[in-house]
């Protein structure tokens, strides 16, 4: 039987048609869209990229596996979304840019490159949405939306504020970014919007820091009494009517149930269906940009984790496609 590449129709940026060439077949770029490192000159929407960096780790390592187990996993995201009513990729040109160069024992040689390469990314005119890597790669990846944006907001699932200082006398880590990204005046407390956070914290100090910050915070006894929970969510779509958003998405903010696979668990979370609901509300906001971080594939079962990082950001996809005219 004559080999058919099913390739050349890299000029429509959609994914393979499976019924001519099937999900588990081919190369694994995400959703099987065409891999395009370059965009110069080519009018991209949307750029996919991985970052196979888990250097910031402080507990279990194995985020660096996550590009390519949740690209594995999203050959099962399809194409409709059915609630917002889009069909992605009729409404954007999507290409998985794969993966930004790190260097897996600097931290600071990473950052450089993350940033070097969202920016061009951003200045190519496409938005960027990355799969993580650990937490720390935020940093970066903020350095660069606030150089091309100005004033955003930054809505952030975690299971974790992310406002530590330090550990073993480093200041960057996964645990790290959002307070250094307020000390380098990236963004202020106030536009900061984190869901999810709980379980026991070093000391009472980091929540003195979030109080005088000012970052909201919709902690899962809070996201549980409904009323607080549609004000929080009012809020954001409030202060989105003048801003635009990006959305970083820590898997841990899923309870470990759903989420098995990343590398600080902390019980008591959001399931699936109630994350992928949160993201739906968010409909009608401006996304510049997003990313799904903390996947460890060396911890998941079953890829439960990576199938819910494939299918976030397909969610991620739709919300800009929804917006885009
Ligand atoms: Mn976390
Ligand atoms: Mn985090």
């Amino acid at each position: 039987m004559k080999s058919i590449s099913f390739w050349p129709i890299v000029d429509q940026m959609k994914p393979l048609d499976p019924l001519h060439s099937p999900r588990f077949g081919d190369i694994t770029t995400f959703s099987r869209l065409p891999h395009m490192p370059d965009l110069d000159g080519k009018h991209i929407d949307v750029a996919i990229l991985g970052i196979p960096f888990d250097g910031g780790t402080t507990f279990r390592p194995g985020a660096r596996f996550a590009p390519r187990a949740v690209r594995a996993a999203s050959v099962l995201c399809r194409n409709y979304h059915p609630e917002l009513n889009v069909s992605v990729y009729e409404k954007l040109a999507v290409v998985d840019g794969g993966d930004i160069a790190i260097n897996p024992i600097n931290i600071q040689a990473t950052y450089k490159n993350i940033e070097n390469h969202y920016e061009k990314i951003l200045n190519a005119g496409a938005w960027p949405i990355a799969i993580g890597g650990d937490h720390s790669v935020l940093l970066p990846c903020l350095r660069s939306i606030g150089k091309k944006h100005g004033e955003f907001i930054l809505v952030q699932f975690d299971a974790h504020t992310d406002t530590a200082d330090q550990a073993w006398g480093e200041k960057y880590h996964h645990g790290t970014p959002i307070r250094r990204a307020i000390e380098e005046k990236i963004i202020s407390g106030k536009n900061i919007f984190q869901i999810g956070i709980r379980g026991p914290l070093s000391s009472p100090d980091q929540e003195k820091y979030i109080q005088e910050s000012g970052i909201h915070v919709l902690d899962m006894n809070t996201f549980h009494e409904v009323q607080s929970r549609e004000i929080f969510f009012k809020t954001i779509l409030k202060a989105a009517e003048k801003l635009p958003v990006y959305l970083t998405f820590d898997i841990d903010g899923v309870d470990p149930a759903f989420a098995p696979g990343t590398g600080t668990p902390v019980v008591g979370g959001l399931t699936s269906h109630e994350v992928l609901q949160c993201i739906r509300r968010l409909k009608g906001v401006r996304l510049i940009g997003a990313d799904v971080v903390e996947i460890s594939p060396t911890y998941d079962h079953a890829e439960i984790t990576s199938l819910l990082g494939a299918a976030l950001v397909f969610e991620f996809l739709s919300l800009m496609a929804v917006n885009k005219k």
